[in-house]
């Protein structure tokens, strides 16, 4: 009889998922990359078995069951997707609420799963609260190095999910979006990373000593300020040290760190575009990657690529500049949270001497400083790499992490020369009050 109840209020559940699976707002990282990350914020039935448990229904996110989403679940997906697409900005993948299965024209559940399944480089990333009978215990699942291929058709293995009953709840931003990053560095072929001492294993996922600054994406990145890509030893075996960066870009078709199209040198420095004397962020906007393809190094700030500005001040005076890290898709202008680089800002002369540089702690840097009419130059470039924490008692083994990823100007440059109009207007106020005072 328990059963019988049971099983009716999921037939009557999976009954409105299927009539009424709210409309996901569309938001795209990279529009036409070559990998595609897809959120799947909107529910999903699992037909057959995942791993040999039984996924079953994902409800939608916070169990919406209309046909839309309302106006703050879709600030929560933004904020989510924002926090996961932000990690991959350096690499060739679209990370999108936008579901390709649909937009090929599949519409059953088990259509779209075999499209998911059978199309190379497509990843279906369920976000939703789990059953109690799959994988109970964990924030997450995924398959490793399955992303990149066409795979067996029902074979789930081009589809993960993250937890969100199991990562803090559906408000838990920071760490379902951890999770997701993590899943799907599991897809693109990362192990989890652990923390060592010599051959011994102390975490199997790595805690960078318990940071809550920075934690690696395939060690508990749950409740930190950023996950980063990192190179250390996997947990399986302390002999294999795995460069995140380098697994993620060997995949098939991946190709190499993204071009953001900003000059990388003096010479080829791209101008600064204003708005009167204001920095236009949007125009203003690059992504740090390592130099090297084949053998990126995240220590040194030379292992990375820069991003070289050029501007002309019109008359003499303070002027302020930001590098902000990270991207700016939740409000134009402010960083989206979960920045992946730590950056650093220069303001060069005409020559290329540095005139100021600011490095500090922050992942945002800015200069306020004096400068002569004439031609400068802006230098963003990573903070260069971090060494973990070597444990309590400093004997852990070396793990690295990258200053890598996406940032943006803002500030303001005395481009434009104070109109004449305003000394004039000064004049005539001058004017004025001296004729006050005579009366
Ligand atoms: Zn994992």
């Amino acid at each position: 009889m328990i059963r019988a109840t049971v099983f009716g209020a999921l037939v009557l559940f999976n009954a409105l998922v299927l009539v009424a699976q709210p409309i996901a707002p569309a938001f795209n990282s990279r529009p036409g990359a070559a990998y595609t990350l897809y959120l799947n914020f909107t529910g999903f039935q699992y037909t057959g078995n995942w791993g040999g448990q039984t996924p079953g229904i994902t409800p939608a996110f916070r169990n919406q069951t209309g046909s839309s989403f309302t106006a703050s679940q879709q600030a929560e997906i933004k904020n989510i997707w924002a926090r996961t697409a932000e990690t991959w900005m350096a690499y060739n993948v679209n990370v999108t609420t936008v579901d390709p299965a649909a937009q090929a024209g599949h519409t059953t559940y088990l259509a779209r799963q075999h499209y998911y399944d059978t199309t190379a480089r497509v990843q279906h990333s369920v976000i939703g609260d789990g059953a109690s009978n799959f994988f109970g215990g964990a924030a997450g699942v995924s398959y490793v190095g399955t992303w990149a291929n066409s795979n067996t058709a029902g074979s789930g293995l081009s589809t993960n999910w993250t937890f969100t009953n199991r990562s803090g709840g559906y408000g838990s931003y920071k760490r379902i979006a951890s999770v997701t990053v993590h899943e799907n560095g599991h897809a693109a072929g990362l192990s989890h990373q652990g923390d060592y001492i010599g051959s011994q294993e102390i975490n199997q996922y790595s805690t960078n000593n318990g940071s809550t600054n920075t934690r690696p994406a395939l060690g508990t990145g749950n409740a930190q300020t950023r996950v980063a890509w990192a190179v250390g030893r996997v947990n399986t075996n302390p002999n294999t040290i795995q460069n995140d960066a380098l697994r993620i870009r060997q995949n098939s078709g991946m190709g190499g760190f993204i071009d953001d199209g900003i000059g990388r040198t003096l010479l080829t420095a791209s101008a600064l575009t204003l708005n009167g004397n204001t920095i236009d962020s949007l125009a203003n906007q690059g992504v740090i990657v390592p130099v090297s393809n084949t053998n990126p190094n995240p220590i040194g700030v030379d292992n990375y690529t820069k991003g070289y500005y050029s501007f002309t001040t019109a008359m003499a005076g303070i002027n302020s500049i930001t590098v902000n890290a990270g991207t700016q898709w939740i409000t134009t202008g402010e960083s989206d949270p979960h920045q992946s680089l730590d950056a650093t800002l220069r303001i060069l002369d005409q020559n290329g001497l540095e005139l100021a540089v600011s490095n500090t702690s922050s992942f945002s840097e800015t200069i306020s400083l004096f400068l002569n009419k004439g031609n400068y130059f802006i230098e963003v470039s990573s903070a260069g790499g971090k060494f973990a924490s070597k444990g309590p008692d400093g004997t852990w083994d070396d793990k690295l992490f990258y200053d890598m990823g996406a940032y943006f100007l803002t500030g303001n440059v005395l481009a434009v020369p104070e109109p004449s109009g305003v000394f004039f207007a000064i004049a005539v106020g001058l004017m004025l009050f001296r004729r006050e005072r005579r009366k």
